[in-house]
């Protein structure tokens, strides 16, 4: 009989837009003590969008935005294209880049050819440029100090839940960029049924801590990793584990991987990177995090027949 009541509940799993790629997971889901997620694209929208910049004296903020965009000119990140954007709305010529790589989870760097940019005050020494951008993961790696003035923005960013990358040109840091996310109208609604549901809810993100702290208050959210690296969010699921709590997990990138897969239940939302796709055991095939809830209470509802 049991294979009839498995069958029965991923149909009724589809319809709902859930595909299940693991049955002993779909089941466990009525069980979950706690449930993270994945910040940016999935408890926000995601939309990043240049609202502010500062750069240190003797820096335009034009030449500043044109060299962030050519090192991003090669990324698919939507902080690369928010930054592309803001360049191409305030019609910049943004400088040829070559030898672009992404640093995972803390920016990207590229070679920037200077000589022939109107940069101002930037364009001096010639040639190419080692330039990066990229968050406070970045900022660690490189352990470049922030001065005041960027410090203090940065600060003032963080308050108001924007996201701040900066731009290094030659071991220098000499700019900050906010970028405004905003929370997802559904999300409200998700963090309130689970607590009804009596599960944890916590967020990871490789967002900064203030970043991640406003969003976390926004939404009610009960416990918050942040400025985590790719490869140490799989540990953070691990850690809720090791308190004896059973854990899933939402998240739809790359990154999100190795914790989709360390998670109890793991769970690839929307447009999930086939790499995301791949590691979790369900699939919500819309982009509506309300989806998780109803997948508890699917498992909840289907399973207790069983009994
Ligand atoms: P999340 O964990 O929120 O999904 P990511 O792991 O994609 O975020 O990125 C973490 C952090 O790394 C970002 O908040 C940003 O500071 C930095 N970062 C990643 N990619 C880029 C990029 N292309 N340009 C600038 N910063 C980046
Ligand atoms: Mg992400």
């Amino acid at each position: 009989a049991i294979p009839l009541v498995v069958a029965i509940n991923t149909s009724l799993a589809a319809r709902n837009g859930m595909l299940v790629r693991d049955r002993i997971a779909m089941e466990e889901a009525r069980n979950l003590d706690a449930i993270i997620f994945d910040k940016t694209g999935t408890l926000t929208e995601g939309e990043h969008g240049v609202v502010d910049m500062a750069t240190v004296d003797g820096v335009a903020e034009d030449a500043a935005l044109a060299l962030a965009a050519a090192v991003e000119s090669d990324s698919e990140h939507m902080i690369a294209r928010a930054i592309r954007e803001a360049a191409e709305e305030r019609d910049l010529t943004v400088p040829d880049a070559t030898g672009f790589e992404a640093i995972k989870g803390r920016g990207v760097r590229a070679t920037v050819d200077v000589s022939g940019f109107a940069g101002g005050p930037l364009d001096e020494s010639g040639g190419g440029d080692e330039v990066y951008v990229g968050g406070p993961n970045l900022l660690t790696q490189l352990d470049r100090e922030v001065p005041d003035h960027l410090r203090q923005f940065a600060d003032e960013a963080g308050q108001n839940a924007h996201t701040v990358v900066y731009l290094v040109r030659e071991g220098e840091l000499v700019a900050a960029f906010a970028m405004a996310d905003v929370v997802r109208e559904e999300s409200y609604r998700v963090v309130d049924a689970l607590h009804d549901l009596g599960i944890e809810v916590a967020m990871l993100t490789g967002d900064s801590r203030d970043v991640a702290a406003a969003v976390a208050d926004e939404l009610g959210i009960d416990t918050v990793f942040a400025e985590v690296l790719p490869e140490d969010k799989d540990k953070k699921v691990q850690e809720l584990q090791d308190q004896g709590k059973l854990v899933g997990m939402v998240g739809d990138g790359v990154n999100d991987a190795p914790a989709l897969t360390r998670a109890d239940v793991g769970i690839a939302i929307g447009s999930g990177t086939d790499v995301a796709v791949q590691s979790a055991d369900v699939i919500l095939v819309q982009n509506n995090p309300m989806d998780v809830v109803r997948l508890v209470k699917l498992s909840k509802a289907s399973y207790r027949k069983m009994q």
